[in-house]
């Protein structure tokens, strides 16, 4: 007769097993695409402990169906650019995964989109939205467009030409975008407007992180960056720590990163580096975040101008050096695996305290390892970012009911979020005997609802 620890050791290896099967069905089914296998990696791994107490998820194909988008749309994007020449573009819509709402996430425009990067994106998308509360799938967008250096007219010739086709796809009950890298209110404000032409009809609901004046929430724009610094206070409070006093280094000057320096300063922290994709700046006063807006969200100029502002501060090329930067709160704020097992190392040994993710997938899996192993604070970023598509619900809220609510009404409901997916995320880590993992604690919570929703509407 087996114990039933013995019992359990088998299960856990069948579901490893059956784990590992499917991991090698993702890399066959979608070769070369590397980050969409390191984000179904990362959560089908961590979704084990959930799989062998709950066999029905593993019986009713539940895994099968959610690494599998419900739909991925891929479109030519032709635009004329100032000197009358045509440029093409590829652009993309994910429609991961509509169980528990409409499709929801962002459009990125940026060199670097491919089929692999709307993937990940949109795959991330589906538990951070469940773990939000509110009713919104998993979906995301963008192109290989690049925003530097385009005029203003070529950026909303561009914008019409990418809604003429994705206006086919959309609408507020079925997928509803946003922004993310090179994608903020100027664009869709174009692209509201070609869809409404379009249409002939105000869907307000169709887009978020719109115009204040059009449709838009307030607290929209500080919401990513705000939420992943509620997110970490509430973490470094259960631990006895807080912002108030610490040094913390924030890659990125996009709009994730200015938000989440500007309310961890609130806090009483000294933000002393950020960056671009040149290189980073430090400042050991403190950067001073008007120069930082003023150069990123009113002048488009490089992060290096900074310094001429500031003497007291440095500018150095690259930007992985910024996680040298000594400090006891690290927000990697600029993209996908920006900070890799060596930056991890550095940090460490430098004494960081907490690690919250504001990008999306900025760590990589032996980065989390590091941090994991050496009893670092980790917020991972469907927890910690995802007070920005949480407001975007939010806003299709209020379009829904044409009403506005006050900024205050907005940050207190934000609040209100990121502590339950706090609360979410430990709870479910403690349940599954990795008390403080919030990668483990943060998957399950997301999976759990939606795959919950999946079976209760069968297999479609
Ligand atoms: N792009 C953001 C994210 O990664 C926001 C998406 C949204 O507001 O729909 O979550």
């Amino acid at each position: 007769m087996k114990t039933l620890e013995e019992l359990q050791e088998t299960q856990t290896q069948h579901v490893n097993d059956y784990v590992n099967n499917l991991l090698e069905t993702v890399e066959s089914r979608n070769p070369n695409e590397l980050e969409f296998q390191q984000a179904v990696k990362e959560v089908l791994d961590s979704l084990v402990p959930v799989l062998v107490k709950n066999p029905t998820y593993i019986q009713k194909g539940v895994l099968e169906r959610i690494i599998e988008p419900e739909r991925m749309i891929t479109f030519r994007v032709p635009w004329v650019d100032d000197n009358g020449k045509v440029q093409v573009n590829r652009g993309f819509r994910v429609q991961f995964n509509s169980a528990i709402g409409p499709y929801k996430g962002g459009i990125r425009f940026h060199p670097s989109v491919n089929a692999s990067i709307v993937k990940f994106l949109g795959f991330e998308q589906i538990f951070k939205n469940s773990l939000t509360g509110q009713p919104i799938g998993g979906g995301k967008g963008g192109s290989d467009f690049d925003p530097k250096g385009k005029s203003d007219m070529e950026i909303m010739r561009f914008c019409q030409s990418f809604m003429t086709e994705l206006s086919k796809y959309i609408g507020p009950d079925t997928d509803v975008p946003a922004g993310d890298i090179g994608v903020g209110a100027r664009e869709i404000g174009y692209m509201f407007g070609q869809y409404k032409k379009i249409k002939g009809a105000y869907e307000a609901g169709v887009l978020t992180g719109k115009g204040i004046g059009y449709g838009g929430s307030l607290g929209r724009k500080e919401a990513t960056g705000y939420g992943t610094v509620y997110f970490v206070e509430e973490m470094l409070k259960d631990k006895g720590h807080s912002f108030d006093q610490s040094t913390v280094v924030v890659s990125g000057s996009g709009n994730v990163s200015i938000y989440a320096m500007e309310k961890a300063m609130q806090l009483g922290a000294k933000v002393v580096a950020c960056s671009d994709s040149s290189g980073y700046i430090y400042d050991p006063n403190g950067i001073n975040l008007d120069t930082v807006k003023q150069l990123k969200e009113v002048d488009n100029k490089r992060i290096h101008e900074y310094v001429k502002e500031h003497p007291g501060a440095s500018f150095e090329i690259g930007c992985s050096g910024i996680w040298s930067v000594p400090c006891d709160i690290a927000l990697p704020c600029a993209t996908q695996n920006e900070l890799d097992k060596e930056d991890a190392d550095i940090l460490v040994s430098n004494g960081v305290k907490a690690v919250g993710e504001g990008a999306n997938m900025p760590s990589s899996q032996e980065a989390i390892d590091i941090f994991l192993e050496k009893d670092v604070l980790f917020a991972p970023a469907k927890a910690a970012n995802a007070g920005g598509v949480a407001v975007s619900a939010l806003e299709m809220a209020q379009n829904s009911a044409r009403i506005a609510w006050t900024v205050e009404e907005v940050d207190e409901k934000l609040q209100e979020i990121m502590k339950n997916i706090y609360r979410k995320s430990l709870d479910q880590s403690e349940a599954y005997g990795v008390p403080g993992n919030f990668v483990v604690g943060a998957n399950i919570a997301g999976f759990v609802r939606v795959a919950d929703a999946m079976i209760e509407q069968g297999v479609i």
